[in-house]
């Protein structure tokens, strides 16, 4: 038998879960409930989903705080779902870095096609190290058709915020970038955020640039003005042959 992509759905009420369960059944996805956020992070950890499905509001633990800490090792899809139009700028920017929210009441149909939407767009980029395809610049291979980056042979688990970034400072090594300008990069098609929440996502791409190759950071911040990709001459196009 065929199993579909697992989508984890975190929500307290038992009867929302249900329906939700049921739509993405009948789309071909294996959906797993968990009723509060610390059984959230223990399935994430146990079963990778491929996308979660996330209440902001579950007792305990907020879907905020358990969205923050899924991000901390995965860079999993996560849908949010709040009833709170006013927390929207959050739950995507700064610390919490969902990749997309849906307001309640939002029909199980509209769930459904935007987890199809996100498993789309992070097909490829979750984990899993592969032959690096595409275009090489001082150790970075991307594959732009699957939002995939390489950073010295090891692959990168970039959200789809963080992918954008680094493809914004690849355009030109060397050039200084301010908030603003990677603010407008990055947040295209998301409503407006604070320089701040530049900071915060450059932090999280340094954090897996040296995850990934330690003291590979190479993001310079340009103190008052912005960042800037520092890649050295005689890095050439080298990958490591992984
Ligand atoms: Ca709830």
């Amino acid at each position: 038998m065929n199993v579909g992509p697992r989508v984890l759905v975190v929500e307290d009420e038992v009867k929302l879960a249900a329906l939700l369960c049921e739509y993405l059944r009948a789309a071909g996805y294996e959906p797993r409930v968990a009723e509060d956020g610390p059984s959230a992070l223990q399935s994430v950890a146990a079963e990778p989903p491929a996308a979660v499905l996330l209440d902001l509001n579950l007792p305990g633990l907020d879907g905020m705080e358990v969205c923050r800490r899924i991000r901390r090792d995965s860079a999993v899809p996560i849908l949010m779902l709040t009833a709170r139009a006013d927390e929207i700028d959050r739950i995507l920017g700064l610390e919490i870095g969902a990749d997309d929210y849906l307001c309640k009441p939002y029909s199980p149909r509209e769930v459904v096609a935007r987890v199809r939407a996100l498993l789309r767009r992070s097909q490829g980029r979750m984990t899993g190290v592969a032959a690096a395809p595409g275009p090489e610049l001082g150790g970075f291979a991307v594959d732009d058709a699957g939002q995939r980056a390489w950073w010295r042979g090891r692959v990168l688990p970039l959200t789809p915020i963080e992918w954008r970034l680094l493809r914004t400072l690849m355009q030109q090594p060397g050039r200084v970038y301010s908030r603003a300008q990677l603010l407008d990069a990055i947040h295209a098609d998301f409503r407006d955020v604070s320089d701040r929440a530049v900071d915060s996502h450059v932090k999280n791409l340094r954090r897996k640039l040296q995850a990934a190759v330690p003291g590979g950071d190479c993001i310079a911040s340009v103190y008052g003005v912005g960042y800037r990709l520092d890649l050295p001459a005689d890095e050439g196009s080298a990958t490591s042959g992984l």
